[in-house]
């Protein structure tokens, strides 16, 4: 027989595949991405199978795979494909895409389990067992309940048995059950009520019959009328016991007139959304034109079994959801699943409960919270089918959905699904239209704001444009107001000088005495105005201050001391609730200062306004209004977002005072004010994309105002007035702001115009790594390619976590390499060739590639 040879992806920081020789006994087995147990070095890992062949390779020593992990692949040919998609354009190993991104939800946290499979009669005789490594395992399991694996190793004193246990429990030897394990493992089983068609038919007879009956018997009777609506078998009891007031008693004196069961059953689901929903408005929607046609364009590409894409680009409460809805409900009439992506799950309880209303037990949501063990549940039960539906963040993408006919990126613009801190540095947007692609499924990307690169990409008929221009149900878009605030603090500067000049025309020594300072605050007068007249008619109102804690930074006025962190470069933000000061990059907490630490003044200042000092300025000027703020600081618990989001929209407070968190995807219909406190904080920044990111960001706060009948406004503050992107936003004009930006970015070379990878070169000690990062530019320079080099320069935060930053950009024009290979195979070379610097073989310096950094 022909020698079989496997190439496995291991997840280590290494770019390339390693060679095993395939055992006989596995060779019947084995199967391209299953995992395996292979030696590697003097250590044991698991590694995926990504080919078998029978080419002999050029290696001297080729040694066996040990074990194979699973009876069935942990991932698709399709998710397989994706990997490999990843691992080429992301510039990150296939073992480490396979491991940390696409079946992350399938590794760790399981303790496999062995028991005897039922009967157990069956196994005394061993008559079954076809070895004697099975009839070991049998006598070992005999008598126990049941077993991890490892200890079945250690009691046969055998290694690497999972292909014999796989093997066996094919053939109903025994059973292997995956069990969650560690912290944080929520239980995996619910009470439920169970309805049988059976207790349905007993219902009529006991309703008539106990119509006249003892006065206990019509709370029963409210309870059977209140299951009699719900049209579900079973039903999650907490969930019940909650929202539908009747008792736990009834319901027991129900169950003991077998008029209803309780069961049990597995469940991943979380507290945080609740099934019964009624307040959602989603009942007798009538879609409008625009809706329709987008519908039936996507429901056409659903029905073509192609790969298609649309850009669904919808004014903000054009009703979006209405047409992700329809659209999966013609995907599952097909027998497909579909995927939602949604930047962040917590932000977005609305567009979850929709979904829950409209398809029940059909969808799971994998938020960032769940355990690792919740996880792996979910992970589990969408493999085997339990699901059709996948709602979810970045990582969502990579769900184990069988036969895919839909992915949806809701907010398709949003920076969050570019993942930044780890590898592979994936964008789950383009991993989205790349999986489609592979499952010849439709994707559609979804936004009010789309990105420049998505709405180039359907100027260009990569992406077929669907528009929703209009609000539904004749709502109008906001008005928007743009307040100069260099304005209002000269005038009120002026003020307070006359006030001044009075006092000192009063009483001098008075005057004198009282060293009032001018203080500036952050709400200008037309902004006060405003929100006192929604105070009065308790309408609702957002303000956002995208900037958390009470002032980003502290200053001391007589010698210019500011309060820096440690670790980076970067000054440190008070914290007036806890009277500290913090480091938002990398942690650091210190006391709040007295004085200042290098002069001793005691005159410390705290500069700039973050969403407490907004707080504290908003209860001086409105003592009566009911204040939430939502921002980091504020929603640590699980399920926080949800509640303060909730206590608003009931009318139970007045203002909702937060960062970027309370400018999506909200949709309250009594919001019709919407105050920006300062715009100017994200258009400052030196990113190319900074008027961009405050286009989209202001754009979809002022989305929040006028949602339904009542009209809404807008008033935007800011020191920079004239700046073209909130000139756009107040004229709700995303087609103008694209041309102009457009322009821009033709100029500088920016995305979409070239492909930007950023190497990241960090360590500990400057010199080297600026030696690393100057090695890597000069080799890029050296060989011309259709692309350009920037720097090396020091990051523009240049330390964080006692790490220095040296970045090396390359924009790779796509006019002269367009498919990005050549830039590909020249960074790939300098890449190897850096890794052989002594710098990075002690491993003082790491150098890190993003492709597309966000
Ligand atoms: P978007 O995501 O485009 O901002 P949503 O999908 O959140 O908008 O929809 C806004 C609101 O309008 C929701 O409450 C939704 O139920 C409602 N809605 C959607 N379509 C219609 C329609 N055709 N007529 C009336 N209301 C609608
Ligand atoms: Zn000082
Ligand atoms: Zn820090």
């Amino acid at each position: 027989m022909t020698q079989l040879y496997a190439e496995l992806a291991i997840p280590l920081a290494v770019d390339k595949l390693f060679t095993y020789t395939v055992p006989a006994q596995l060779r019947s087995t084995i199967r391209p991405g299953l995992r395996a147990v292979v030696p590697f070095g003097k250590r044991s890992v698991v590694g995926f199978i990504v080919e078998l062949h029978t080419v002999k390779p050029n290696i001297s020593q080729i040694r066996p795979i040990t074990d194979v992990i699973d009876a069935e692949p942990p991932l698709t040919d399709e998710l397989l494909s994706l990997a490999r998609w990843i691992a080429e354009y992301y510039f990150a190993p296939l073992g480490e895409v396979l491991k940390a991104a696409v079946i992350q939800g399938a590794t760790p946290p399981s303790k496999r389990m062995v028991r005897l499979a039922s009967p157990p009669d069956q196994h005394s005789s061993g008559g079954y067992a076809r070895s004697s490594k099975h009839l070991d395992i049998l006598n070992a399991l005999n008598g126990v309940r049941r077993m991890s694996i490892q200890q079945l190793q250690k009691r046969i004193g055998v290694k690497n048995i999972y292909t014999t246990l796989n093997d066996m429990a094919q053939r109903h030897l025994i059973v292997i059950d995956e069990e969650p394990v560690g912290r944080g493992v929520l239980p995996k089983y619910e009470r439920t009520i169970a309805i049988t068609d059976e207790s349905r038919s007993l219902w009529r007879q006991w309703l008539l019959d106990a119509r006249n009956g003892k006065p206990q018997y019509q709370t029963q009777r409210t309870a059977v009328h209140k299951l009699l609506a719900i049209d579900a078998a079973e039903i999650p009891l907490a969930q019940y016991l909650r929202t539908s007031g009747v008792s736990l008693s009834t319901l027991r004196s129900l169950n003991r007139k077998r008029l209803l069961d309780f069961g049990r059953r597995e469940t991943i689901r979380s507290t945080e959304y609740d099934l019964y929903e009624s307040s959602l408005g989603t009942q007798n929607i009538v879609l409008n034109p625009h809706q329709r046609n987008a519908i039936d364009k996507i429901c056409s590409g659903v029905e073509s079994g192609q790969f298609q894409s649309y850009l669904l680009y919808g004014v903000t409460g054009s009703g979006k959801t209405i047409v992700y809805i329809e659209a999966i409900r013609r995907v599952l009439e097909e027998g497909k699943s579909a995927i939602v992506l949604v930047p962040e799950i917590s932000l977005t309880p609305q567009i979850v409960r929709r979904f829950k209303l409209h398809f029940g037990e059909k969808v799971v949501v994998l938020h960032s919270r769940l355990s690792r063990g919740e996880r792996y549940d979910a992970w589990r039960m969408i493999q085997a089918g339990k699901f059709s539906i996948v709602i979810g963040p970045r990582s969502a993408v990579f769900a184990p959905l069988k036969n895919l006919g839909l992915i949806v990126v809701d907010e398709e613009h949003e920076g969050s699904y570019k993942q930044f801190d780890q590898t592979p540095r994936y964008h789950a947007r383009d991993t989205a239209v790349m999986r489609a692609h592979f499952a010849r499924a439709v994707v559609v990307l979804g936004s009010a704001t789309p990105s420049l690169e998505s709405y180039k990409n359907s100027s260009i008929g990569k992406y077929e444009l669907l528009e929703m221009p209009e609000r539904v149900d004749n709502a109008r878009l906001p008005t928007i107001e743009i307040i100069d605030m260099t304005k209002e603090r000269q005038e009120r500067l002026a003020i307070f000088r006359q006030q001044r000049k009075t006092e000192f025309k009063e009483d001098p020594v008075k005057a004198r005495a009282s060293k009032r300072p001018f203080v500036f605050g952050m709400i200008s007068n037309r902004l006060k105005e405003q929100i006192a007249l929604r105070l009065g008619k308790k309408e609702g109102i957002i303000l956002l201050q995208n900037r958390r804690g009470f002032a980003p930074f502290t200053e001391c006025p007589d010698c210019g001391y500011v309060e820096m962190c440690d670790n980076c470069n970067i000054t440190l933000t008070y914290h007036l609730t806890k009277k500290h000061l913090r480091c938002h990059y990398c942690g650091l907490v210190r006391q709040g200062p007295e004085v200042c630490v290098k002069c001793g003044s005691s005159d410390i200042r705290y500069r700039g306004f973050g969403t407490q000092r907004v707080e504290e300025e908003l209860k001086l000027l409105f003592p009566e209004a009911r204040i939430l703020r939502m921002d980091l600081d504020t929603t640590t618990g699980r399920g926080t977002h949800d509640r303060l989001l909730r206590t608003f929209s009931d009318g139970n407070a007045d203002i909702l005072l937060g960062t970027q968190m309370v400018a999506k995807g909200l949709d309250i219909s009594r919001v019709t004010l919407v105050g920006v406190i300062s715009a100017d904080t994200q258009m400052l920044l030196p990113d190319f994309r900074s008027a961009e990111r405050t286009f989209q960001l202001l754009t979809q706060v002022a989305g929040r105002a006028g949602r339904s009948v009542l009209a809404g406004e807008v008033i935007i503050q800011t020191f920079q007035p004239s700046h073209y992107g909130l000139r756009h936003v107040s004229g709700h004009d995303f087609k103008a702001f694209y041309g102009e930006e457009m322009a821009y970015r033709r100029e500088l070379f920016y995305p979409p115009f070239s492909r930007i990878v950023l190497v990241e070169c960090r360590g500990k000690r400057e010199n080297e790594v600026a030696g690393h990062a100057m090695f890597l530019a000069n080799w890029l320079k050296q060989r011309d390619g259709g692309y350009l080099v920037l720097g090396p320069a020091p990051a523009a935060i240049a330390r964080i976590n006692k790490q220095f930053r040296w970045h090396v950009v390359v924009k790779d024009l796509k006019s002269d390499d367009p498919s990005g290979n050549l830039l590909h195979r020249v960074l790939k070379e300098a890449l190897a060739a850096s890794a052989r610097l002594p710098s990075a073989k002690s491993r003082s310096v790491r150098s890190i590639v993003d492709v597309d950094p966000v």
